[in-house]
C-alpha cells in the first residue's frame, strides 16, 4: 500500500490520504482524520427529526428522514471532507489521469447507492475530473456453492441499484465474468482514469482484488474503500484481536471519528455520451448455473428501501426489548437486519445512526445493538483479515482450543449423524431440528439457537474438522447472510472457542464451552419453539 499524496493531481492538499503513514506518524494525518469537521452538528431540528412545516418527526416518512439526513450534511460528496483513513491504494500507480474520461466504482461487498464510502469516493474523483462515474458489477456465475436463495435477492437489489444510478446519471453496468477478465477491457474501452472498490477480509474477494490489480493496465491506479466497516478493519486495529474484550476500546476510541452522517451520492453532471443499455434481469437469473432447489424467501424483501423498513419496523417496534429479550427465540426482538447487511444493500453505519435517534426511548436496546452489530461484526472482520488462511479452519484456532479438541477427539459419540441426517433435521433432538427447519425454510436461524446448533453438530459427528466443515456447508447453503465473516466466526467461537476463553473440562468438547437442552429449557419456552418449526420443510 502506498502513501495516497498523488491520488489525484489536481486534488487539494486536504484531500490528502494518510492510510499508510500508520499509526499516527504523520501529524497531518491526525488532522485530517477529524476531516469530517464540515459536517453539521446536526442538531435534533434537522437530523430528519425536524418538523418541516409544523409536522412532528413522527409524520416524516422514515425513508425521507434517512434522505434529509443526507442532504443536511451537504448537497454533494465535493462539499465535504472525505476522511482518507477509509481508503488504501493498492498500486504503486497513484494518479488518476486527467485526461481520462470516467472513474469506476467496481462494486461488489457493498451493494447500495447511498451511505456508500466507496461509491461517494469515486464521486469525489470523478467530480474533480469533471468525467463521468460509472457502477460496474461483475457477476460470476458461481460463488462459494451460493444457490437461487442468495442470486435471487442479489440481483434483485443490484436491479433496484441500476434504477437507482440512472436517475442520478450513473451509469451501471453489470459485467459477466470474472473482474480480472472483464474490468480491464472495460477501463481502455471507456478511457477511465482509476478503479475504486469496497472491502471484504475474505479469502475469494481478496484473491479477486488482487487479480484485478495485476490485470489493470500499470497507469491506471486502484483503491479500496473499507465501506461496510464503520472504523476501517485495517485502522480499528493492526493485528489479530483476543476478543471483544480487546478491540471494544480501540473501536470506541476511534468512532467520534468515523460515525458520522454520510452525504448524499448525488446527481453527477458530467454524463457519458451513451448510457448503457438496461439490463435484462429475467434472462441474467435465468443464465445463472447455481443450485436452485432451495428457494428464495418470502419474508425479506431485497433491496435497500425495504432493509430500511425493517430497520424502521426494529426501532419502532423492537429495540425497546432488544436488550432482555433478544436470547428468546419465540420473541421478536432481534433486528433480522443481517440479510441485508451481508449483501451491502443496508450501511450498519446507517442502523447505527438511526438507532441511536430512539436511544431516549430504548437506552439498554442501543447500547446492545451497538455491541453487537459494531463490535462483535467488527471483530469477525479483524478476525478474516488477520488470519486470512484459517479463518474457517480449526488451524485457526487459539493454541489451547485445537490442543483440547485433539485430546478429546476420540472421546465416545452417543449419537453419530452423517451431513445429509443434519441437513434433513433427522436428529433425536426435537430442539436442534426445529432449528434446522428454520434455517432451511426461512433462510435465517435465530442467533441464540446458532450457537446451540453448532455446538451440537461438534458433539454428533466423528471430529471437530468435520464439525466445522458441516456447520459452515450447512449455514452457507441455506441462510441468506452465510458466506460471511460473522458466519465463519461464529462457528468458530462454537466449534473452536475463538474469542472464547476455556471452560470446565468435559468429553467432547474438552474445553470449548458446552451448551446443552436442558440449559435452553431454562432460558426460553423450548415446546412452543419446537412446535412452530416441528415439520417444516422446504417445499419441492
Ligand atoms: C454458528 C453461527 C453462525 C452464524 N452465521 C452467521 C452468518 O452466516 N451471517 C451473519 O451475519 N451472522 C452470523 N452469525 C452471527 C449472528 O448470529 C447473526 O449475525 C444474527 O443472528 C443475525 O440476525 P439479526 O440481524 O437479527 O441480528 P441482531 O441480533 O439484530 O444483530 C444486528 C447485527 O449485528 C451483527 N451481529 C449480531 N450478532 C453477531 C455476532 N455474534 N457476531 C457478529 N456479528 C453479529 C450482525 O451484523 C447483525 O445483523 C452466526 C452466529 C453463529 C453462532
Amino acid at each position: 500500500m502506498c502513501n495516497h499524496a498523488r491520488i489525484l493531481k489536481m486534488s487539494t492538499k486536504k484531500d490528502v490520504l494518510p492510510e499508510t503513514s500508520k499509526k499516527g506518524s504523520d501529524k497531518r494525518s491526525a488532522e485530517s482524520l477529524t476531516d469530517t469537521k464540515p459536517v453539521k452538528k446536526l442538531k435534533k431540528s434537522e437530523s430528519g427529526d425536524r418538523k418541516p412545516d409544523g409536522h412532528s418527526s413522527e409524520s416524516i416518512d422514515f425513508l425521507e428522514r434517512i434522505s434529509i439526513c443526507r442532504t443536511d450534511v451537504c448537497e454533494s460528496i465535493d462539499k465535504f471532507k472525505f476522511n482518507k483513513k477509509r481508503v488504501r491504494v493498492l498500486t504503486k500507480q497513484e494518479d488518476f489521469s486527467e485526461s481520462s474520461n470516467g472513474v469506476v466504482y467496481w462494486m461488489s461487498r457493498d451493494q447500495r447507492v447511498q451511505d456508500n464510502w466507496a461509491l461517494l469516493y469515486a464521486q469525489r474523483l470523478a467530480l474533480k475530473l469533471e468525467a463521468p462515474l460509472h457502477v460496474c458489477f461483475c457477476l460470476v456465475p458461481a460463488f462459494l456453492e451460493a444457490n437461487i436463495r442468495h442470486f435471487g435477492f442479489m440481483l434483485k437489489g443490484l436491479a433496484g441499484i441500476e434504477k437507482e444510478c440512472r436517475e442520478l446519471g450513473i451509469p451501471f453496468h453489470l459485467l459477466q465474468g470474472q473482474a480480472k477478465t472483464v474490468l480491464p477491457q472495460f477501463v481502455k474501452d471507456n478511457n477511465i482514469g482509476g478503479v475504486v472498490t469496497d472491502f471484504s477480509p475474505l479469502r475469494v474477494p481478496t484473491q479477486w482484488v488482487q487479480d484485478l490489480k495485476d490485470a489493470l493496465p500499470k497507469d491506471v491506479p486502484l483503491c479500496q474503500v473499507d465501506a461496510h466497516n464503520i472504523v476501517p478493519c485495517w485502522e480499528a486495529s493492526d493485528k489479530q484481536e483476543y476478543g471483544a474484550r480487546t478491540i471494544r476500546t480501540k473501536i470506541h476510541k476511534q468512532l467520534p471519528s468515523y460515525l458520522t452522517e454520510f452525504p448524499p451520492v448525488s446527481k453527477h453532471l458530467h454524463v457519458p455520451h451513451k448510457m448503457p443499455k438496461e439490463t435484462d434481469w429475467l434472462a441474467v437469473e435465468a443464465s445463472l448455473s447455481c443450485d436452485r432447489s432451495v428457494p428464495e424467501v418470502t419474508w425479506a424483501e431485497p433491496g435497500t428501501d425495504a432493509g430500511h423498513r425493517m430497520l424502521e419496523s426494529f426501532c419502532e417496534k423492537r429495540l425497546k426489548i432488544f436488550a432482555s429479550s433478544r436470547n428468546d427465540p419465540n420473541k421478536e426482538a432481534l433486528s433480522n437486519l443481517s440479510p441485508w447487511i451481508h449483501f451491502g444493500q443496508v450501511s450498519v453505519q446507517r442502523c447505527i445512526l438511526m438507532v441511536k435517534k430512539y436511544r431516549s426511548r430504548a437506552q439498554e436496546g442501543t447500547e446492545a445493538f451497538i455491541e453487537e452489530a459494531i463490535i462483535r461484526r467488527e471483530l469477525a472482520d479483524n478476525f478474516c483479515f488477520y488470519n486470512h488462511d484459517n479463518y474457517d479452519s480449526i488451524k485457526g484456532a487459539y493454541p489451547w482450543a485445537q490442543e483440547t479438541l485433539k485430546i478429546h477427539s476420540k472421546d465416545k459419540r452417543t449419537h453419530l449423524y452423517s451431513r445429509e441426517k443434519l441437513e434433513g433435521a433427522k436428529t433425536h433432538d426435537d430442539l436442534w431440528n426445529a432449528a434446522q427447519n428454520q434455517l432451511a425454510v426461512e433462510g435465517k436461524m435465530h442467533g441464540f439457537l446458532r450457537m446451540y446448533w453448532a455446538k451440537k453438530i461438534l458433539e454428533w459427528t466423528d471430529s471437530p474438522e468435520t464439525a466445522l466443515r458441516d456447520a459452515i456447508y450447512l449455514n452457507d447453503k441455506y441462510s441468506l447472510d452465510g458466506r460471511d465473516p460473522n458466519g465463519y466466526v461464529g462457528c468458530m467461537w462454537s466449534i473452536a472457542g475463538i474469542h472464547d476463553q476455556g471452560w470446565g473440562e468435559r468429553d467432547i468438547f474438552g474445553k470449548i464451552r458446552f451448551m446443552n437442552y436442558k440449559g435452553c429449557l431454562r432460558k426460553f419456552d423450548v415446546p412452543r419453539f419446537v412446535a412452530r418449526y416441528k415439520g417444516k420443510s422446504i417445499k419441492k
